[in-house]
């Protein structure tokens, strides 16, 4: 079985010369890790593994925050690349046989039983917009709710839709007619309450603040939620939660957006998180997963909210580039043939049962939690305070580094320390990283004593 394997002390020579051009040419704001000491230079990727130029190896458990869920390099991706790349680059505006077929394809997979169109972006953030402004076209009203700690994009748009401190800081103005609200964020219930007997007040807060006639909200046009909360902290909502978002939207003539740009194509074991509950939205955001990280993202929309564009115009040059939908139409082929759904779901299981035992050996693991191969364990100075471990997500994955695995660090307060794997994964890789977090926080847990 193929291992980690750092051949020289990380970073390398080799990467250590990328590293220092980067910092040397590259605006910090996209190369976030290029900062970091332990930032790995991702050369070449096979499956789950990132290799870099001086030959380490690591097990890839985020696939680049989400995106490579077929693995890195699916030959029957990279196929349909150079395919599509030999036939046509660009369009604008035109018709293309596989941005075509891809939007069928879309649109057939989508959830629920209304008829449905596709708009297809360049990102998650720019899906996210497409979807604010159909909102808004459609219902002629201007405010949108968001959850606390959620991540939508960094567009301006979207970042309104954020609360976290650390994206906004410094960017004011926002863009007005985002109202923020608390999430189904048990395990630190806003509310001070406890599920089930809590019986959703964070949902009756939800509709409280769309229906008091003193909170300020006076024309709600959409809610928008992500059915897992992903960088905000792999939250899971309890089961009954979408479904009360669904009816305070329906009894107040709202539309309900699920932002599934993490959660999509199986990665929580079906092919849309919003299957979990029978919740049908207006509008499903997707897009990391779609082409397996080629640049592509989609607003799936009812027809009758998608059809707003005849009165109005909308689009971008590049959105729905034909070569990432070539991608696309292979990623979906490899997620059926291979049904990664499914294996996320064993594996999730798989994962949760490593996760577990992991917390029940170290005090500092207060909250394993997730759905599929989307999770997470929250980090905590001791279980009866609850105490958040500030940035210890960041340490973790530092340390973790070292060792030849890439994780993901998120939540609230930066404790929360996230595995995102491409879901071609099997328990030989899921027991490699319980091995080596094993590792990470023994020393994550000394360091905070
Ligand atoms: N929505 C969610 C739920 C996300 O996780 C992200 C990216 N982390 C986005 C939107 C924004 O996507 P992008 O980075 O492609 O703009």
């Amino acid at each position: 079985m193929e291992t980690p394997e750092l051949i020289t002390p990380h970073p390398g020579p080799h990467s250590r010369t990328f590293l220092e051009m980067t910092r040397a040419h590259e605006s910090p704001g996209d190369t976030t890790f290029a900062l970091s000491p332990e930032a790995v230079v991702e050369d070449r990727g096979e499956g789950p593994w990132i290799i870099d130029p001086d030959g380490n190896r690591y097990l890839d458990f985020m696939a680049g925050f989400g995106p490579a869920i077929t693995g890195h390099c699916h030959p029957r991706v990279v196929a349909a690349i150079r395919d599509q790349a030999g036939k046509l680059l660009h369009i604008m505006g035109a018709v293309n046989p596989v941005h075509a077929t891809l939007a069928r394809r879309i649109v057939e997979l989508a959830p629920g039983n209304v008829p449905r169109k596709v708009q297809f972006g360049n990102s998650g953030a720019e899906a996210v917009e497409i979807a604010i402004k159909m909102a808004r076209f459609k219902t002629g009203k201007s405010e949108v709710l968001a959850f606390h700690g959620a991540f939508h994009g960094r567009t301006y748009g979207a970042l309104s839709l954020m609360s976290k401190r650390y994206a906004r800081e410094g960017l004011y103005p926002m863009v007005p007619g985002a109202v923020h609200v608390p999430y189904a964020y048990c395990y630190r219930c806003p509310f001070g309450k406890t599920y089930p007997s809590c019986d959703l007040e964070c949902a009756r807060f939800v509709r409280y603040t769309v229906e008091g006639p003193a909170t300020g909200v006076t024309e709600p046009a959409a809610l928008i939620v992500e059915p897992i909360m992903g960088n905000g902290g792999m939250i899971v909502p309890p089961p009954e939660y979408l479904p009360a978002l669904r009816k305070i939207c329906d009894d107040n003539g709202m539309l309900l957006i699920a932002d599934e740009v993490m959660s999509g194509w199986g990665r929580t074991g079906t092919l849309f998180a919003v299957e979990h509950t029978g919740v049908a939205p207006d509008i499903l955001v997707t897009a990391k997963g779609i082409a397996s990280g080629l640049p592509l993202s989609a607003a799936i929309a009812r027809a009758d909210i998608a059809d707003v564009w005849t009165k109005a115009r909308e689009g971008s040059t590049f959105s729905g580039n034909p070569v990432s939908c070539a991608a696309a139409l292979a990623t979906l082929d490899v997620l059926r043939d291979e049904r990664l759904a499914e294996n996320a779901a064993a594996m999730g299981e798989y994962l949760a049962a490593g996760l577990r035992e992991l917390a029940a050996q170290f005090p500092i693991v207060g909250d394993v939690r997730g759905r599929g191969l989307m999770a997470g364990i929250e980090l905590v100075k001791d279980r009866e305070s609850r105490a958040p471990l500030v940035r210890a997500a960041q340490q973790a994955t530092d340390l973790a580094i070292r060792e030849g695995l890439l994780l993901y660090p998120g939540g609230h307060y930066e404790n929360v320390l996230s595995f995102l794997p491409p879901l071609i994964i099997g328990r030989e890789h899921v027991d490699l990283a319980m091995g080596i977090l094993r590792r990470v926080l023994a020393k994550v847990a000394g360091a905070s004593r």
